[in-house]
């Protein structure tokens, strides 16, 4: 079977690992600072904080606004359930802009249509590893005096106009074992601003700036430096890494061009695209689950990111902090979009598999 994810490691790591176990420090240390300061290099940020999954650099970021109960946040119904989570979590109101179809990012046009008097934070959302449309989301955010808050835990080193996601407003990163990078579980987030930084290392360690002294009821938001040991040599490599993902996303597509119906995704023009997912979305009318059933005797492994919109589940309707509006491009593209294997441990030949199984499936449909 063809995986759709994979986690490899390698020697590397198993080495860093090793140095970690070895020295006795294997709580947040010097390797976690490490791995900060060459994240926020690698992204073009001022700073970036450790914590100890991306959910909780969206939960911390959140906090560090300091909103008020009630204060809204804008974000995308089509993104991982963390992303609706999290905003619960710090307390906030959230609402729901609909997404463009040729990104799957917030359209800011319908963003501009939710905001309220108490909307404070719009949150975009970088899915499959391309940047969601900042320039129309930032003057936006602009002209309506919003924070913003963004959740790149797909797309690390993914830019827009060469500028890297997570440097626009403050940036939410992922680290968990299927994301490009990773610490098995993990976070960061990075900021422009040293008084933000310095709120979310606050945040990280139970609200205290100093032994003893507590400014504001805090957590325990950490990463190991075990945890960052799996890291620094990806880091290494990530360069690399991205060029194979976007030569096995190109192979793809020109494998893939020319089937009727079959949306395949594209780079827009101005962003870089670092091909977390390859996601198609099927012609009109295929039986998803018997295409994904198709690949799967064929061979080749396929994930439904995401199924539905993130509001569309019993628990969050009925709540006064879930305001629920249509958004028919999401429902739309939730039904129909599949992500193929397009990961850097594809072998030589997988990708042809994988397209001439797809074309099969959709014969048979
Ligand atoms: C993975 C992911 C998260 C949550 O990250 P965890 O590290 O699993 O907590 C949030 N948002 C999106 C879009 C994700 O893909």
């Amino acid at each position: 079977m063809i995986p759709v994810s994979t986690v490899r490691l390698g020697p590397e790591v198993e080495e860093s690992v090793l140095a970690v176990l070895r020295s006795g420090v294997v709580a947040q240390g010097p390797v976690v600072a490490e791995f900060e300061r060459r994240f926020a290099e690698l992204i073009g940020a001022e700073h970036a904080v450790a914590v100890n999954s991306g959910t909780t650099a969206l939960v911390a970021a959140i906090q560090a606004l300091e909103l008020e109960p009630g204060d809204e946040v804008i974000t995308s119904p089509f993104t991982f359930v963390a992303t609706l989570n999290a905003i619960l979590q710090a307390g906030a109101t959230v609402r729901f802009g609909d997404i463009r179809a040729d990104d799957f990012g917030l359209d800011p046009e319908s963003v501009r249509a939710q905001v309220t008097p108490r909307t404070k934070v719009l949150l975009p959302v970088h899915l499959y590893g391309q940047a969601a449309d900042m320039r129309g989301l930032m003057t936006v955010a602009q002209e309506q005096g919003l924070l913003v808050v963004e959740d790149a835990a797909q797309a690390h080193g993914a830019t827009i106009d060469g500028r890297g996601v997570g440097t626009f407003g403050i940036g939410c990163f992922s680290f968990y074992a299927t994301k490009s990078l990773t610490t098995g579980e993990g976070g960061v987030v990075t900021t422009r601003d040293a008084g933000t930084a310095d709120r979310l290392r606050v945040l990280r360690n139970q609200g205290m700036r100093a032994r003893y002294e507590y400014v504001v009821p805090g957590n325990n938001y950490r990463l190991t430096d075990l945890q960052a040991a799996l890291v620094l040599p990806q880091l290494e490599r990530y360069p690399a890494q991205l060029a194979v993902r976007r030569a096995n996303a190109a192979r793809l597509s020109e494998q893939l061009a020319g089937i009727p119906g079959l949306v395949l995704p594209t780079e827009l023009s101005g962003r870089g695209h670092v091909w977390h997912q390859y996601t198609v979305l099927l012609p009109d009318g295929v039986d998803r689950e018997g295409f994904v059933d198709h690949l799967g005797r064929a061979g080749v492994g396929s994930g439904i990111y995401y199924p539905r919109p993130v509001y569309d589940y019993d628990i969050y309707r009925n709540r006064p902090d879930v305001v629920i509006s249509p958004t028919p491009v999401a429902e739309a593209v939730s039904a129909r979009c599949v992500s193929l294997p397009v990961h850097q441990h594809l072998q030589p030949g997988d990708l042809d598999t994988i397209a001439a199984a797809v074309r099969c499936a959709l014969e048979a449909s």
